[in-house]
């Protein structure tokens, strides 16, 4: 290939993403606002006209957000590539540290995280601080904002840079093969971090109590004990300090199993509506979701590390996105598959997001055997109703990417099994 004719292809697959997604979410835009002023039937008793309006613009008022972001996304990754940025920090890079080297190739995947950070930045600072504000849901402090970006600098400092340092070293040292090695490396990586991360990472982030509340506790150890599931104990966490949005969730495996409650969603449900959504998650366990997800996640990983082997080795694939043959060199090669990767794969999405929705309705099938439907069907109508969701998605949008089930259409199927 000609790295011309690899650039038009590049282009064109940017386009045809970014055509795609915004009339997608154009879609969601038009049909939410439509339906901005009739509850659908099936909560015409729980959820009130006022409540669902307020869903409506706070959907609205996301998507032209998501529009922005989308758009702002590939704008960089075109300046990046074909624009000569990635280049011109190589080469500004090339000042410093002798280019080519291994601190040479840190310094740029490193400068690369950093700038796109920047990009993110005022997308996230108008989430927080303008819509969830303007909709009720932040609790998040211009403070608190700071010291959470310090911790994670921090974090990603003390464990990005060796592991991006690990990742060149391997790609370099170890041949023709490098890409089983730097799986295997991945796949070491995921599992320890999903061994420290309930115990040391999160805390550095929230605070964990161990549940005090008897009548909860009683319920929940029983349903565990009946669901044959062991866990080394029951949290709460104060979500409420960032946001009222409430959720509940499992991390960790094996022996530091651990099962947490956002303090938002205790303060909202029922006893019984809490048992339900935590027999929803168990549902998760019991069908062995999440190793699915990453036995997928480590075949594509594999399959990408082989096809990043691969176009190394041809030169119009540095040449076509816009890197000269003198900076060539491993770190580019890794940057710009990452840049353009999301292009080439994003029909992937849709199937993923498929994938999905069939984990939440066995999760939920689960939970209606192990609880009540009912008690189910409540907490989700509150949960809705609470984080301000659309009960009225665009079908066609919900179907590439949402990654939960339409709301109208999980209420049926769980009182159907009733
Ligand atoms: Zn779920």
């Amino acid at each position: 290939m000609s790295p011309q004719a690899f650039s038009t292809l590049f282009l064109f697959a940017v386009a045809v993403t970014l055509l795609v997604k915004l009339t997608l979410m154009v879609r969601q835009f038009r049909h939410v606002r439509a339906h901005r002023d009739r509850v659908p039937s099936p909560f015409a008793e729980t959820i009130s006209a006022d409540a669902h309006r307020k869903a409506a613009d706070y959907t609205c008022a996301r998507m032209r957000l998501a529009m922005t972001d989308v758009l702002a996304g590939a704008i960089f990754a075109v300046a990046l590539t074909c624009g000569g940025l990635l280049l011109a920090i190589h080469h500004g890079l090339g000042k410093l540290l002798e280019a080519g080297s291994l601190a040479h190739g840190v310094a740029l995947l490193a400068a690369l995280g950093i700038l796109s950070w920047l990009v993110e930045l005022p997308f996230s600072l108008y989430r927080t601080f303008v819509i969830e504000k303007r909709f009720g849901f932040n609790r998040m402090t211009a403070a608190l904002y700071a010291a959470d970006a310090a911790r994670e600098a921090a974090l990603a400092a003390i464990i990005g840079l060796p592991v991006l340092a690990a990742v060149l070293w391997l790609m370099r040292a170890m041949g023709a093969n490098w890409w089983l090695w730097v799986w295997l490396f991945w796949l070491a990586f995921n599992l320890l971090a999903l061994f420290i991360w309930p115990t040391f990472i999160a805390p550095l982030f929230n605070k964990f109590t161990p549940l005090a509340d008897e009548t909860l506790k009683t319920r929940v150890e029983n349903l565990l004990t009946r669901c044959g599931f062991r866990s080394r104990g029951l949290f709460v966490m104060d979500g409420s300090r960032r946001s009222a949005h409430g959720n509940a969730y499992f991390t960790g495996f094996g022996a530091a199993k651990r099962i947490v409650f956002f303090d938002t969603l205790l303060d909202k449900l029922s006893v019984e509506e809490v048992e339900a959504v935590l027999a929803h998650e168990l549902g998760h366990f019991h069908h062995r979701h999440i190793w699915k997800r990453l036995a997928v996640l480590a075949a594509m990983t594999l399959t990408m590390l082989w096809l990043l082997g691969w176009l190394m080795t041809q030169p119009w694939f540095f040449a076509g996105l816009g890197v000269a043959p003198d900076a060539a060199d491993t770190a580019t090669a890794l940057a710009l598959f990452a840049i353009a990767l999301p292009f080439f794969t994003f029909p992937v999405g849709p199937l993923m997001s498929h994938w999905s929705r069939v984990h939440e309705f066995q999760a939920d099938a689960y939970a209606a055997r192990q609880t009540r439907a009912d008690d189910l069907a409540h907490a989700l109508v509150k949960l809705y109703r609470d984080n301000a969701s659309t009960l009225t998605p665009d079908p066609l949008y919900s179907q590439f990417f949402d990654s939960h089930p339409p709301a109208a259409l999980r209420l049926a199927r769980l009182l159907q099994t009733q």
